[in-house]
């Protein structure tokens, strides 16, 4: 009989373990990842001839992203690993593959495991679409990989764990950080510590980088409102409002994003079925603490269903790898199994705790402006978001796509869905789980479209 074909798509923590507990039980796994080199996100490696130090790049992770970047070349024909590939689409039980040399393909699948990690949450503020802003995750990326700063005075803007870390890894790196801002109250942060004790190490790595910025005398603040960064064609300046005064900082780039999104398109086009999480303010595909999603066959890990961070990414990437053993009838290790749950539980207590820690930034949806962009492939600002569901009694976020183009453009939605559901939200007077979810269209990200001859 033949092997069950298994697909991973997404080779960062969860994906990488998922391939290993596959490949250690005798299958031959396909993972599949649009970068070029294994590692996801947190362990995202430098590009060909941007080498640094593991310890430069990785900080006190160092040792995990070498553990973790070891396993599929130690695998080496156990898996059958296709970096540079793009999964745009699913349908019918396919994939549909962008390759490495821009042709298409289509792959069929017994089980498909889903680890498709997250992205930054953007949130609009004036100024937002100045040459010079990116995102937190976005600067560190390029500190990662190609060893750069994003700009000689930056200021960090957002709320969540990125922010001091992405900040001292500028410091670290020998850049000027030109000031911290917190979206988030001091207080949230108090209340959040008795549940992050239960992972002192990565709550002490937090303290460790907020005490390091302030001995380096960063200016830091909290419970940041009306962030408008200001320049002419470029960042020259950000002004902000804290404790009710007004401050200006010079600075010519700005990191800035809000927290993390789950990167859930090829769940919603593989059928499955999702649920308004209050905790993560977004809708996420329904998953088991086994990895299961609702469609047979189908199996979820990671940041990619749900934001736990890299450690439970990889925990979870082997349950579910577990979990498809399982359903394939072969033994599992019951023990290892209970181990796997046991710390996923202890992490998810720790997760709370940065949540309380760092609570959405409603203020910013609430003091947005009518004419600041809220999607820019569209060009839609958020006075037409709000007049049109106003006007024409828009209740849903699909509608408000319908009537108005958001989250029609290049992105499909990835960057601006959120923030539209917010705006429109907010318009009503409702709960944001009102507004719904905009519905995954392929292709999830642009590809090209090549012709089968010239003429
Ligand atoms: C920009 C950014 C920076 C971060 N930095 C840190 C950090 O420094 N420290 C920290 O603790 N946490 C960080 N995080 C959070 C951390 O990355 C995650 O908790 C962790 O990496 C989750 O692992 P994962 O395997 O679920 O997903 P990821 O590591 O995100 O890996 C998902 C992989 O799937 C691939 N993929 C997704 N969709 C497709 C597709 N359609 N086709 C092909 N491949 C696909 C991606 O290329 C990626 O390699 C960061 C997150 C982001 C977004």
């Amino acid at each position: 009989m033949a092997e069950p074909r298994v697909v991973i798509v997404g080779a960062g923590p969860a994906g990488v373990r998922a391939a290993e507990t596959l490949a250690a039980a005798g299958l031959r796994p396909t993972i599949i990842d649009e970068g070029a080199r294994p590692g996801g996100r947190i362990y995202q490696q430098p590009s060909e001839g941007a080498e640094r130090s593991g310890n430069q790049v990785y900080g006190f992770d160092a040792a995990k992203a070498a553990r973790l970047h070891a396993v599929l070349p130690a695998l080496r024909e156990g898996v059958d690993y296709r970096p540079q590939t793009l999964v745009w689409n699913i349908f019918e039980g396919r994939l549909d593959l962008l390759k490495p040399d821009g042709a298409m393909a289509q792959l069929g699948f017994d089980a498909l495991l889903l680890a498709t990690g997250a992205t930054d949450l953007a949130l609009p503020f004036p100024g937002w679409t100045l040459p010079g802003v990116f995102t937190l995750g976005g600067a560190q990326i390029a500190l990662k990989t190609q060893g750069c700063a994003i700009g000689r005075r930056v200021v960090f803007l957002g709320a969540g764990p990125l922010l001091p870390l992405v900040a001292w890894q500028y410091l670290e790196a020998g850049g000027t950080v030109a000031a911290v801002l917190d979206a988030t109250p001091f207080a949230a942060k108090l209340r959040g510590v008795p549940a992050m004790v239960s992972a002192p190490g990565t709550l002490a790595k937090g303290a460790y980088y907020l005490v390091q910025l302030r001995r380096a005398g960063v200016p830091s603040f909290s419970d940041v409102r009306r962030p408008r960064i200001e320049g002419d064609g470029h960042v020259e300046s950000i002004r902000f409002e804290a404790s009710g005064r007004a401050h200006t900082v010079a600075c010519d780039a700005v990191g800035a994003s809000f927290g993390l999104r789950s990167e859930t398109q090829l769940a919603d086009l593989a059928g499955c079925r999702f649920s308004f999480s209050a905790r993560a303010r977004q809708w996420l595909p329904v998953r088991t603490a086994a990895g299961r999603s609702s469609r047979t066959g189908i199996y979820l890990a990671g940041d990619g269903a749900g934001i736990g961070g890299a450690d439970a990414a990889e925990l979870a990437g082997e349950r579910a790898a577990l979990a498809v053993l399982e359903d394939l009838g072969r033994a599992v290790d019951v023990h290892r199994v209970a181990t796997l749950e046991a710390r996923l539980g202890r992490l998810d207590r720790f997760r709370r705790g940065l949540e309380t820690a760092y609570p959405f930034a409603s203020h910013l949806v609430e003091d947005l402006p009518d004419d600041t962009h809220v999607c820019r492939c569209e060009g839609i600002d958020a006075g037409t978001l709000r007049a049109t569901v106003r006007d024409e009694d828009v209740r849903e976020v699909n509608r408000l796509k319908a009537l108005t183009r958001i989250g029609m453009g290049r992105c499909q939605g990835r960057m601006c869905g959120l923030a539209a559901a917010e705006v429109l939200a907010a318009a009503r007077g409702e709960d944001v789980a009102a507004a719904g979810r905009l519905r995954g269209q392929p292709p999830i990200k642009p590809i090209p479209i090549v012709p089968e001859a010239l003429e």
